[in-house]
């Protein structure tokens, strides 16, 4: 094919979804389907006057089997071809993209392009399928550039819908809305409507290139433990004694709090004694941690439990996956933990 220099160069990675699914004639249920299926229903792709080229997992899957190994695949396709794009769209299902978001944006270290992960609510055959339109736009987002040529959007995003947001920021809201994601506590990276307007102030600025370093250990030794009101000291207890469980993502409520009552700080701090790194975050969907607000918040800091501000909970697992994988001491993974490393938390 001739190509003409300014013909921006996409790879879109797919991966499966309900995006390119189709109904299995007997059951009705939705199944991953292959690429062709999903690419011959958007022929107005072809109205673009880009490079788009392809990679598909072999066989494509429900985002609910992603796991740690098919990170790695994503990213080993995005190292492999990061000189000869000037863009990547990952085609992702749903329900564990925000996961995925999170996890890469810590895999790919110095990443100076953009990564911009969509899928649909409607598969792409149906005829008032969200998939077309999320495929086009997050293609042309990928190819944006700035006034001075650099990309528009250099880190890992989330194009669905009306909006384009922060990999590592966004949460699925909705199993039926259009608009199924949402960053409750960082803006939007764009606002896409007739057009599709930046958020300058909200977009990250790479001002020193450095070259792409993807960190492909995840350590999967972590895991949530969500309070409820009921919760007992034997269950607690039994949950932290987890085996080879190294981390854990304790979902608090509020502004970071649990029970008063003894038992509760006394598991805590058993599990930190005995080497478990302990990050709180709080099950509401908007703000976060604020340790020393409360008795309760504060009795878990004493505790040894490390506040993990704002994060999301997709965010804040997959961090730990990242730092437990890196090998690196106690020490600094707590200093990471308290700090932003590719804009997951307010610093
Ligand atoms: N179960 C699907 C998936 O995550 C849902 C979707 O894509 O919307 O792969």
């Amino acid at each position: 094919m001739e190509t003409t220099k300014s013909q921006p160069r996409i790879l879109l990675i797919y991966t499966g979804g309900t995006i390119g699914m189709i109904e299995n004639p007997e059951t009705r249920a939705l199944q991953p389907f292959d690429f062709t299926h999903l690419i011959d229903n958007v022929p107005k792709i072809k109205k673009l006057d880009y490079i788009i080229d392809n990679i598909q997992f072999n066989p494509p899957i429900d985002s609910s089997d992603m796991n740690p190994e098919h990170w790695k695949q994503i990213a080993k396709a995005i190292e492999e071809n990061y000189d000869r794009y000037d863009g990547f769209v990952v085609l992702h299902g749903t329900d564990t993209m925000a996961y995925t978001a999170s996890a890469l944006s810590f895999m790919l270290e110095n990443l100076a392009k953009p990564v911009i992960i969509t899928g649909s609510q409607l598969p792409i055959g149906e005829v008032r399928t969200d998939g077309e339109e999320n495929l086009i736009t997050a293609v042309q987002i990928a190819a944006a550039t700035r006034d001075n040529g650099d990309p528009m959007v250099q880190e890992v995003a989330i194009l669905f819908e009306n909006y384009l947001w922060r990999g590592n920021r966004s949460t699925k809201l909705s199993s039926d809305n259009f608009n199924a994601f949402k960053s409750n506590n960082y803006p939007s990276l764009a606002k896409i409507g007739l057009g599709i307007h930046y958020n300058l102030d909200a977009l990250r600025c790479v001002t020193e290139t450095r070259p792409l370093n993807v960190h492909y250990d995840m350590d999967t030794s972590v895991m949530f433990i969500d309070l409820f009101p009921g919760l007992s000291a034997q269950t607690l207890r039994y949950l932290f004694a987890a085996p080879g469980i190294k981390g854990v993502v304790l979902k608090t409520y509020g502004a970071g709090n649990g029970p008063t009552e003894p038992w509760f700080t006394d598991v805590v701090r058993e599990a930190v004694e005995r080497g478990v790194i302990v990050l709180n975050v709080t099950q509401c969907v908007n703000g976060g941690v604020h340790p020393r607000r409360y008795v309760s918040g504060d009795r878990l800091v004493c505790a040894g439990a490390i506040s993990g501000h704002d994060i999301t909970s997709e965010a804040a697992i997959t961090k730990l996956m990242y730092l437990f994988g890196r090998g690196i001491s106690r020490s600094e993974i707590h200093r990471h933990l308290q700090r932003s490393i590719c804009g997951e938390v307010t610093a």
